[in-house]
């Protein structure tokens, strides 16, 4: 059986006039699920027995599991257990102008990047679109808030599974549904140029977001295997042209690692890589994990990187470190579970 929570209103009301029911009758469904957060199909009272029935028959709702959650100042990290028993996490943030919540995509990653976590376990399967509505619904369930901003961070690579992900921002962005602002919405990836294409033409102003970490092919090619198939001269070239038909601000994440990427030599390339391009760069201090040799910069070396940055009028943020505590590196926390077991 499907999952309610996978269908777009404009496909429920394509849906149910199939079946013989009223239009609207998608739109009071929706308030029941979204608005109401009701927990069974029973509880919707303005729908007729009926169709109560039809949706009983043809439809689950809540089918993952909150398992379990690591609470620290501002963060929050929760795992869920899927249907198929496999884990994903999800963090939530509070900055000072939201309630913010990162979301896996995938079970697993095929990107390998060589200092991400989550890349240690291969992908396994893509994430349904309801596996990414029940993230939310559950962890807004949980804190008892509405969260304002969304950011696609977690595991997985979302434009490795761009269907699900675009018919997820559809049923969350809907006004009689969660409602989340597509601008409140960031898609972040390691540069899958086809998608990045796909993408520009995609109707809803969600952020882009775009893991770069390198300014040259040497040093990416090193960390980032996809970097082969999509060398930065051809992201960029991709993110120009996205640019330019969306009018819509980039942002590059740069994690910095230490004596990989963080020399000054780096900084001035990354400036001249960007120049002239409408984005901004944000600098993130790299989160040290047990499995992987590899060290974050100095703040010392990190405020230089910023300063060089800045110098050449590059826009230029360093990301609020959250959550080393609590494991909250992408795929940390289920590695934890994995080796308990
Ligand atoms: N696959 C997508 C989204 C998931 S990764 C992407 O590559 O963008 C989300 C962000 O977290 C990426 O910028 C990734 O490079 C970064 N990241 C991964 N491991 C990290 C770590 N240990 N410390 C800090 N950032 C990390």
């Amino acid at each position: 059986m499907k999952s309610i929570y996978n269908i777009t209103l404009e496909n429920l009301e394509k849906i149910l006039v199939e079946n013989g029911y009223k239009k609207f009758n998608a739109s009071q469904i929706y308030d029941w699920l979204y608005k109401k957060r009701v927990k069974s199909f029973d509880e919707m009272l303005n729908i007729k027995n009926a169709l109560k029935e039809f949706l009983k028959e043809n439809y689950t709702l809540n089918t993952i599991k909150l398992i379990d959650k690591q609470i620290d100042i501002d963060v929050c990290k929760y795992l869920f257990e899927l249907n198929c028993e496999n884990k994903i996490e999800a963090v939530y943030m509070k900055h000072n102008y939201g309630h913010s919540l990162c979301i896996s995509t995938q079970v697993g990653c095929n990107m390998s990047c060589a200092f991400c976590e989550s890349g240690r376990l291969k992908k396994v399967r893509n994430l349904e679109s309801f596996e990414m509505v029940e993230q939310i619904l559950k962890i807004e369930e949980d804190l008892n808030l509405r969260l304002t901003h969304l950011v696609l961070m977690g595991i997985g690579e979302p434009f490795d599974n761009y269907d699900n992900v675009i018919n997820f921002i559809d049923i969350i962005n809907n006004p009689k549904g969660i409602e989340l602002g597509s601008r409140h919405i960031t898609i972040s990836t390691c540069g899958l140029v086809p998608k990045i294409e796909e993408f520009m033409n995609y109707d809803k102003q969600v952020n882009l977001a775009i893991s770069l970490h390198a300014p040259n092919n040497e040093i990416r090619n090193k960390i980032m295997p996809i970097n082969k198939a999509y060398p930065v001269e051809v992201l960029i070239e991709a993110i120009n042209k996205y640019i330019n038909k969306t009018n819509r601000r980039v942002t590059f994440e740069y994690i910095m690692l230490k004596g990989i990427n963080d020399s000054e030599k780096c900084a001035l390339e990354l400036s001249k890589l960007l120049k002239g391009i409408n984005c901004y760069v944000n600098l993130i201090p790299y989160n040290e994990t047990s499995h992987i040799d590899l060290q974050k910069s100095s703040k010392e070396q990190i405020l230089k990187f910023y300063d060089i940055l800045k110098k050449n009028k590059i826009n230029v943020t360093i990301r609020k470190e959250f959550g080393s505590k609590v494991s909250a590196a992408c795929g940390q926390l289920r590695s934890i579970h994995e080796e308990g077991k």
